[in-house]
């Protein structure tokens, strides 16, 4: 059993206000794997006042002395790899190797990028005789989501290390473990007390207590659309700065050029990526209909490949997702699809053969899609793509923007200058072409109903700054 009932604040794991704790379910086997402690306003209220202590000090930090921190968590995140990987193999049901490449690998990649941007970044810059200085914010609230455990917390620790700001992280409930190692390593890189805390539990009682804390002048969020709005709201009534990444329903285009074997393999592969719970997916695949049958045959010779299974196993590709809750809203928009009238031509409700225990579903395709119907319209967060036709270039941007998000887009084709121009045409903060892997130095966020602000590398560091103007600094010089 994996119990930690205990928060991480001021520099010790401490026992909470509460002594109710709260199970971590392994969705692979529906069993209970371990504990944590259900965290309480009062555990806020000491993590907080812990993190606005160690301000005073850790704001004064040299670059070289935040570089050397950020060094040492990177090498004690690679010497606890194998136990993160496991730990999301447990908790969020995903296969060994896909634990190692995608999530143990998206932690390394966020804390190295913090790192890296944080050397050259531009803190002070003279205009005339005066000073313009970015500095850190103060006391940031850290909520993260489930589905990249490691990625999402790295990716927010690393960049308010960076920037000179102090913490109180509260991740998600379904996937608390990894974040407790993330507090092991930063305790044993030596991170002074009180400048990274995490405090387990709910919600609606750890997070909320975080959004409306008189002292937290920063929540950066990550998660859904409507706890981001709640956390909008409690953040209005003291003006905190907000910094939201939320849902997407991304398009996918192929151009009428594209390479239909490679960019369908690719589409499939981007939609079943972590069991389809991914923000950035791109689960409404655009394809022109002259080659439309072309495509559909390909897509159904790609999804028959997907293997789905044991989580230990290393050719697995495809684990369970990760709770019941999750698992009944991806069946009800299944079922959805087939009464709206799409065509099912891959997999649908129930569970895969032979995989009856854990939250498994089939790898999901629809076809004849219209971009108005719901599964077209609204996250479904599970391995379900949308196929939907358009006749012309013209088009296809039009129903790629025809969304409440705008988080990524990708485009597929021969033709450089066309891919170029539908990249600049979708309105999303992200745009990949030819499926080429976004570098972690590059920003990431979106418009629209999918956030508000930038993270990952020096853009991820912008974030957690305010700027201030000193006149006549450099009278005298
Ligand atoms: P969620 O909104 O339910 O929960 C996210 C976090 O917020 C959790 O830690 C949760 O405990 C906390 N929370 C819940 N209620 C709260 C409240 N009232 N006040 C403060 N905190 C509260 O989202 P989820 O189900 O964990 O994650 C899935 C969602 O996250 C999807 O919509 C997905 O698209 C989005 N997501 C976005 C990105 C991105 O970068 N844009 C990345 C990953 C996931």
């Amino acid at each position: 059993m994996y119990n930690n009932t205990k928060h991480y604040i001021n520099g010790e794991w401490l026992d909470g206000s509460s002594q109710e704790t709260i199970d971590v379910i392994n969705p692979a086997t529906e069993e209970v794997f371990g504990q944590v402690g259900r965290g309480t306003k009062e555990d806020v209220d000491r993590a907080v006042e812990a993190a606005k202590e160690a301000f005073i000090e850790y704001r004064t930090w040299s670059v070289d002395d935040r570089v050397e921190l950020l060094d040492r968590i990177i090498d004690g995140y690679e010497a606890r790899k194998e136990d993160i990987i496991e730990t999301i193999r447990l908790e969020l049901g995903s296969p060994v190797t896909k634990a190692e490449e995608v999530h143990w690998q998206a932690g390394m990649n966020h804390f190295v990028a913090a790192r890296d941007a944080l050397k050259s970044f531009q803190f002070d810059e003279r205009r005339g005789n005066h000073l313009v200085t970015k500095e850190p914010i103060g006391v940031v609230g850290l909520i993260t989501p489930w589905n990249f455990p490691t990625n999402q917390t790295s990716l927010k620790i690393g960049a308010a290390l960076a920037a000179g700001c102090t913490m109180v992280l509260k991740p998600a409930l379904n996937t608390p473990m990894a974040a407790i190692i993330l507090a092991e390593i930063i305790d044993a890189a030596g991170a002074p007390k009180g400048v990274f805390n995490l405090v387990n539990g709910k919600g609606s009682e750890v997070g909320d207590a975080i959004s409306t804390h008189k002292d937290v002048t920063m929540v950066s969020f990550t998660g859904s659309g409507v706890t981001g709005s709640k956390i909008m709201e409690n953040c209005a009534k003291d003006f905190k700065k907000v910094s939201l990444e939320l849902g997407g329903k991304s398009a996918y285009v192929i151009l009428e050029d594209a390479d239909l074997k490679a960019s369908a393999q690719r589409a499939v592969r981007n939609v079943m990526n972590n069991s389809g719970q991914v923000c950035s997916a791109g689960t409404r695949t655009l394809v022109p209909s002259s080659v439309y049958d072309a495509f559909v045959e390909e897509v159904l010779k790609e999804v028959d490949s997907v293997v789905v299974g044991d989580t230990k196993d290393k050719s697995v590709e495809m684990g369970p997702l990760v709770s019941l809750d999750q698992y009944e809203t991806v069946q009800q928009y299944i079922q959805k699809g087939i009464d709206e009238g799409a065509e099912l031509i891959a997999g649908g409700l129930g569970k895969p053969e032979g995989l009856e225990k854990g939250y498994y579903v089939k790898p999901t395709v629809f076809s004849k899609v219209d971009n108005q119907m719901a599964i077209a319209q609204e996250e479904i967060f599970g391995p379900v793509m949308s196929l939907i036709a358009y006749d012309d270039v013209e088009e296809a941007i039009e129903i790629a923007n025809d969304s409440v998000y705008g988080l990524a887009g990708y485009v597929e084709g021969s033709d450089l200058e066309q891919k170029r121009y539908v990249a600049r045409s979708i309105r999303t903060g992200v745009v990949m072409i030819d499926g080429v892997p976004r570098d972690p130095m590059l920003p990431f966020g979106g418009y629209k109903q999918s956030g508000i602000g930038r993270e990952w590398g020096d853009y991820g560091i912008e974030e957690y700054l305010e700027v201030k103007s000193i006149t006549a600094y450099y009278d005298g010089e």
